[in-house]
């Protein structure tokens, strides 16, 4: 089992990728703190997880909350422990985030505030706790519109992942010498709840498939499977980097027929 003995805490792990994750981690050996804002779903993670025969814990966090951040990170060494691996996943695309002359102020605020605040307080508290157990693996989850523009705009949320982006190089370096690996997950478009609410019509959808030389939306298990690499030692000479799983768009300068 590729991670057998460790403790991952994992952000955003009531939908999508952070779900996939924490199921998968759990397969491989892990003990998994589930961190969501909807607690339902969060207990959902969780009793999946124990249904599999897994062990897993839910805490309720925002992770643009810092009192909020400190607790999950308390509650994973309280229960199991020692952390282990580090997934700051959580994060936001607002139906409203637009260009900059339409996008609100209030808009702009929240989305920075979990997107990429969120990672820094999951690091602020989370590494004191890697150190604790002798290093570990962060992964944070920015996306490939950190890397290309796009013409469907998201101006907030693209901002927001080019921190991350910026954010985990820094740590990475910062840290490297103290056994601590921080690394990018770019996702292209997915399948999962986020993407499809946001492109909520036929025609957009199809705006976005014309880009992905795949042709077809990214699945959330996928994401989980690269995360895996990057939570397990397999990865160990990885640091700093970002790591894109895209169906081919950062690759492509015009896409097959
Ligand atoms: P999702 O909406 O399925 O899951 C996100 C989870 O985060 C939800 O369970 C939600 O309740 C939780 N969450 C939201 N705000 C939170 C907060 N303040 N504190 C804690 N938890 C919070 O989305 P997903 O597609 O699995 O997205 C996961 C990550 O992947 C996000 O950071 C997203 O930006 C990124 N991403 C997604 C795509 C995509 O196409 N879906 C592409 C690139 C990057």
């Amino acid at each position: 089992m590729r991670l057998q003995n460790k403790v991952a805490l994992i952000t955003g792990a009531g939908s999508g990728i952070g779900r996939e994750s924490a199921l998968l981690f759990s397969a491989e050996g892990a003990q998994i703190v589930v961190v969501d804002v909807v607690d339902a779903a969060g207990n959902e993670t969780v009793a999946m997880i124990k249904a599999n025969g897994g062990e897993a814990c839910y805490v309720h966090a925002d992770v643009s909350k810092s009192a909020e951040c400190e607790n999950m990170v308390r509650v994973a060494e309280q229960t199991f422990g020692k952390l282990n691996v580090l997934f700051n996943n959580a994060g936001i695309m607002h139906g409203d985030d637009d260009n900059a002359m339409t996008t609100e102020e209030h808009v702009w605020d929240l989305t920075m505030n979990i997107n990429l605040k969120g990672v820094f307080l999951g690091c602020k508290f989370g590494i004191p706790a890697l150190k604790r157990a002798g290093g570990g693996s962060i992964i944070n989850t920015a996306s490939f519109v950190a890397i290309l523009g796009a013409a469907t705009p998201q101006i907030a949320y693209t901002a927001s992942k080019g921190g991350v982006l910026a954010m985990t190089r820094e740590l990475a370096i910062i840290h490297a010498r103290q056994n601590i690996r921080v690394n990018s997950l770019c996702p292209g478009p997915l399948h999962t709840k986020l993407l499809m609410d946001f492109l909520n019509t036929d025609a957009k959808k199809q705006r976005r498939l014309v880009h992905i030389p795949m042709g077809r939306f990214g699945e959330a298990k996928e994401m989980a499977q690269a995360a895996l690499f990057l939570a397990s030692d397999e990865s160990s000479y990885m640091t700093g980097a970002s790591f894109v799983v895209d169906g081919g768009i950062t690759a492509a300068y015009v896409t097959p027929e």
